[in-house]
């Protein structure tokens, strides 16, 4: 049997007669920048995560890099975030001229600890950027409570988590602006490379549109200097056929999830993905933690399992952050946690025999 740890392919099988005409219809109009499609995508989105705007973006590396722009954020200052995480998070902060400033995870959510926050804050900090890692929204009540006290932005890395919910609250929908991304392999995942970012406040969302283009407020006059971050009309179309289907496809993996939670729950070499019970996670990636993780990982392969370690190196020991002046040890959990996880397969379409055998060939191995 082959089990691979996403399977576009079987999705696209079950949407591909909504597809066409939602792409041709595009084709048709030839209308590829800022389309009808685009406002469309971002009513819905924002409908969907209650906010009161939503702002296309190319990509959610750029909702990352637009909404730092936007609020300001740039050279002297400071941007407290999470060592464990993918590499955008931190590289946006970087590219604005910031300092990223990590802070260590929780252990068995892997999300910022907010007991860690307040004592990296210092005169610099202007932001905190939590990321609602794996799916699971980060702590935002006590979030937001130091950002209140501080006087700083909160910005939302919600790339893995559109649709989860915090306290009954939508991922995005709690901090400054929320940033979601459309990459193929996210629960949301366009036709190529897409991003939108969310928020409560509709005069920033009117500067994000500017930012997204050049800072251009009326066309061609530029109060200030942002880039060409739009989102493509024929993403935006794809995007809105895919987001009908969004909440059935995330409690498919939540179910997914929930078997294998089942089949390994009496195995005590796997720790399985811990979720407060006042989250409901959409499971972009099902992690687990484990001994001899890469044996492990290996193994997996030979046998036809798709797996993957997100991620095998903690941001604060990246080459390039260097001169930030982090050594190994700075931040433990998320050490050892990139020594220790591993993403099994769980896309909606996984049959019932595939996670049996997922959890079998774990088993075995481990056993
Ligand atoms: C995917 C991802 C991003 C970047 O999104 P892209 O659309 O690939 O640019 C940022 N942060 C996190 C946590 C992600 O998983």
């Amino acid at each position: 049997m082959q089990v691979p740890l996403l399977d576009l392919k079987a999705q696209y099988a079950t949407i591909k007669d909504e597809m066409a005409p939602a792409l041709q219809s595009v084709m048709d109009s030839q209308y590829f920048i800022n389309g009808p499609e685009v406002k469309e995508l971002e009513k819905a989105v924002a409908e969907y995560s209650d906010c009161a705007a939503a702002v296309g973006v190319a990509s959610g590396t750029d909702a990352l890099l637009a909404s730092l722009m936007t609020l300001g954020v740039g050279a002297g200052d400071e941007v407290i975030t999470t060592p464990y995480t993918f590499f955008a998070t931190a590289g946006s902060i970087w590219r604005t001229g910031a300092k990223p400033v990590f802070v260590d995870i929780e252990p068995d959510t892997f999300n910022i600890d907010p007991a860690k926050i307040e004592a990296a804050v210092t005169e610099k900090t202007r932001a905190i950027m939590p990321v609602h890692l794996f799916g699971q929204v980060a702590e935002m009540d006590p979030i937001m409570e130091i950002a209140a006290k501080h006087n700083l932005y909160v910005i939302e890395d919600a790339a893995q988590s559109i649709g989860s919910t915090y306290r009954g609250r939508k991922a995005g929908a709690i901090g400054t602006v929320g940033c979601f991304s459309f990459f193929p392999s996210k629960n949301l995942g366009g036709l190529g490379d897409g991003g939108m970012i969310v928020t409560q406040d509709a005069e920033l969302a009117d500067r994000l549109m500017q930012c997204r283009n050049h800072g251009s407020k009326p066309k061609y006059y530029h109060k200030w200097v942002g880039g060409n971050f739009r989102l493509d009309t024929l993403q935006a179309a794809g995007l809105i056929v895919k987001l009908r289907h969004l909440d059935d496809w995330s409690a498919a993996r939540r179910a997914n999830a929930a078997k294998y939670d089942e089949l390994f729950a009496d195995f005590e070499p796997v720790t399985t993905p811990v979720i407060r019970d006042y989250n409901v996670t959409i499971y972009n990636q099902y992690v687990i933690r484990v001994p001899k993780r890469d044996e492990l990982r290996a193994f997996l392969k030979e046998q036809g399992v798709g797996c993957e370690v997100y991620y095998p190196l903690s941001l604060h020991e990246q080459e390039c952050f260097a001169e930030l002046g982090y050594k190994r040890g700075d931040f433990p959990e998320s050490e050892q946690a990139a020594a220790e996880t591993l993403a099994l397969p769980v896309y909606p379409e996984l049959t019932d025999e595939q996670i049996q055998f997922v959890a079998g060939k774990v088993r075995e191995f481990l056993a």
